[in-house]
């Protein structure tokens, strides 16, 4: 049965590459800048293939913004483990529309890949479950188990309605386990689970030491430096190897596993590929050694300075600044908790203002790291469909950017596997121009969901 999953899978194809497309074509962009009938074009546009293909209780979860999730439901039996998939289907804006090679919303393959804005983040994801399901209901019908269906309408612009539609419809969404397809591969061809998120936070530091800025030689001496007094509050932060100086702040850290160790260490990343795609000067010195990037990334936090300014370029001149200021961003390692970190952030800062400088600190709104337990049997199951779709062993992986949505499934919905897939991979250029999807990982990826849900019979 399960080579006849992958045939079907295979000669259905075109037609799920045609689905991709109509859905690419909708520019579905969720930012209040933009018009936002595309997004409810791309709701109405999922919601449709869902009644089109005989799902039940079809409809829109709707959040305070009007921006629709779609939910759609095929349910087989109680006895059946029930698993919920998500993806979005908004998009972020093209950028510099210049610089794609064919339009953004003008779907093209090129080569094995096809282009155009959503196609790898995240309108492949819809279209993975759509096919995986298919032809999952077509092969064990009742035997298959319960598919439920989430799939928002604002996660590029913040997910800001979303833990309210989770919570709202809690009982409408409980499952044994989420797969969210909506992260990517380590590399095109490499079957990835990823198992942690960094999470986020940032705060605004002003520091003030005069009413107006004042002629520097007729003032400064006497009066501290704003600018320098900033500079040294921020250095502090820091040592050279940029290992955080703040007491505590890393204490609730969980550390990775042997396994994930070992798993980070399998991928063979070296620090020429790292300083190459990341378009580092030959000439800097990375913070640490090169068998440490990836851990680094994925399991530490850091601290870096976003925005800074003291005066401005271009009135640069003679000038004793009155005041100063910089945005801090933080990334916290899984086991991190957002608020608390951001607190002792706030603290130290405060502690360390020189010169009794007027000092204002705004903290923005956080989010917390995540990191899953690998030891539930659904991650060995999706491990090896994986596997077998891409014919290469599965990797699990991390990843140093933050989806608030993880964490909050599991908090509405109960300490659940979170399965975090998807089809991004190094050249994807998602969020960036000519954002394109690999198609022979789009096939493989909707044949690992196939025998994931085969695995469970
Ligand atoms: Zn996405």
């Amino acid at each position: 049965m399960v080579s006849d999953i992958e045939k079907r899978i295979h000669e259905g194809m075109p037609g799920y590459i045609e689905a991709l497309k109509r859905l690419v074509r909708i520019p579905s962009i969720s930012f209040d800048n933009f018009d936002q009938k595309y997004v409810l074009d791309s709701a109405e546009a999922v919601k449709a293939m869902f009644t089109e293909a005989g799902y039940t209780n079809v409809q829109f979860l709707l959040p305070p913004s009007g921006r629709p999730t779609v939910y759609a439901e095929s349910l087989t039996s109680p006895e059946n483990p029930t698993i919920l998939l998500y993806a979005h289907h908004d998009v972020q804006p093209p950028m510099r529309e210049h610089l794609w090679d064919t339009k953004p919303f003008e779907p093209e393959i090129r080569g094995d890949r096809i282009y155009g804005r959503g196609t790898s983040d995240d309108k492949a994801g819809i279209i993975t479950h759509v096919a995986a399901c298919e032809q999952v209901r077509k092969a064990l019908g009742d035997k298959g188990p319960n598919l439920k269906f989430i799939i928002e309408g604002e996660e590029e612009s913040g997910s800001a309605g979303f833990a309210e539609i989770l919570a709202k419809n809690a009982e409408l969404l409980k499952c044994d386990a989420v797969i969210i397809a909506d992260l990517g591969n380590f590399a095109k061809g490499t079957p990835s689970i990823t198992t942690t998120l960094r999470g986020m936070s940032a705060v605004n530091v002003t520091v003030k030491s005069a009413k107006a800025p004042l002629h520097s030689g007729s003032w400064s001496g006497p009066i501290p430096d704003p600018g320098q007094a900033l500079c040294r509050m921020i250095s502090a932060l820091t040592d050279k190897d940029g290992n955080i100086a703040i007491p505590h702040f890393e204490d609730g850290i969980v550390k990775p596993t042997p396994e994930e160790l070992e798993s980070y260490g399998s991928l063979g990343y070296s620090e020429e590929t790292f300083r190459k795609e990341g378009g580092v000067l030959d000439c800097v010195k990375l913070n640490v050694p090169g068998d440490k990037i990836l851990e680094t990334l994925w399991r530490r936090p850091s601290i870096v300075v976003t925005a800074m300014e003291v005066g401005s370029r271009t009135n640069a001149g003679n000038v004793l600044q009155d005041s100063a200021y910089a945005r801090i961003g933080i990334r916290l390692a899984p086991g991190m908790d957002a608020d608390a970190c951001t607190q002792m952030l706030v603290e130290f800062l405060q502690q360390s203002v020189p010169n009794g400088l007027e000092c204002s600190i705004t903290a923005e709104d956080g989010a917390n790291p995540f990191t899953t337990d690998i030891a539930h049997p659904f991650f060995k199951k999706m491990s090896e469909a994986m596997a077998e779709a891409y014919g290469q062993p599965t990797k699990f992986i991390g990843c140093g950017a933050s989806i608030p949505g993880a964490e909050l499934f599991r908090s509405t919905l109960g300490d659940i596997p979170i399965l975090m897939t998807g089809l991004e991979d190094p050249e994807c250029a998602a969020h960036g121009e000519n954002e394109s999807l690999y198609l022979p990982d789009f096939e493989h990826g909707i044949v690992a969901e196939a025998l994931f849900f085969a695995s469970l019979t």
